[in-house]
């Protein structure tokens, strides 16, 4: 067996103890393998264990890795987990199957617009800057709801929250805190964890909504550095 297939192996078995401790579906607990900066030979690896579910954090880079492997399998879904720039919508919609990171109005705008021209809606999640912290992309909590309405407003298919705690607080206050905006704001699903703290996001998969836990070198070991 690869590595990969055993660390895709342990982190399945860990959904499924905690799902089965805290009385959740573990069908509603995904695992989105973050392929960033790791080599071709890795993500066949994964493919081979019929892993289909991955995340990118750069356009370019993720057609790159993907787009010859998208013509041998159909099924592989891909979530832009990075900040995006208004010049590179276009590919973004076009590649991706899901954007996790709408952190801005004018990024809102941009995506409608292409959205509709390329008749091609790509569920949206609304990154929340939870810690408030200046450095960080995302919405302020205090500005969630109205920036949904707005979103509303263009369009845009909002299905979920996603969030990347600050580094020195523990991730599961803010993991609890972005399950509660959701539930405020009408929302189902929630993509938080990552390799260090997903087993801190398990537990609040949301009642009635779909959890994505974005693993990187949990699943593919270390990543060379940017
Ligand atoms: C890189 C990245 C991950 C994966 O990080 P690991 O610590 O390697 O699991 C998850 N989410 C986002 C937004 C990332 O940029």
């Amino acid at each position: 067996m690869s590595d990969i297939s055993k660390n895709i192996e342990t982190i399945q078995t860990i959904i499924q103890k905690l799902a089965k401790a805290h009385d959740i579906a573990q069908d509603n607990i995904h695992l989105v393998a973050v392929s960033k900066r790791q080599p071709l030979e890795k993500l066949k690896e994964a493919l081979e264990c019929g892993h289909r579910l991955f995340g990118e954090n750069r356009v370019q880079e993720a057609i790159e890795h993907w787009a010859d492997f998208k013509k041998e399998h159909n099924d592989i879904k891909l979530h832009l987990i990075g900040p995006l720039q208004t010049n590179k919508v276009k590919d973004a919609v076009s590649f991706f199957d899901v954007i996790e990171t709408l952190d801005r109005e004018k990024l809102a705008k941009t995506l409608s617009s292409e959205m509709k021209k390329q008749g091609r809606s790509l569920p949206c999640f609304v990154q929340v800057n939870t810690g408030d912290e200046p450095q960080k992309a995302g919405i302020s909590p205090k500005d969630l709801s109205l920036f949904l309405t707005l979103c509303r407003g263009l369009d845009l298919d909002i299905v979920g929250l996603m969030c990347i705690p600050p580094v020195d607080e523990p991730p599961a206050l803010h993991f609890a805190f972005l399950k509660k905006l959701a539930q405020e704001n009408g929302l189902n699903n929630l993509s938080m964890g990552m390799s260090a703290d997903y087993e801190r996001a398990i537990p609040l998969c949301p009642d009635h909504g779909q959890l994505y836990i974005r693993i990187g070198t949990g699943v593919f070991g270390a990543r060379d550095s940017a």
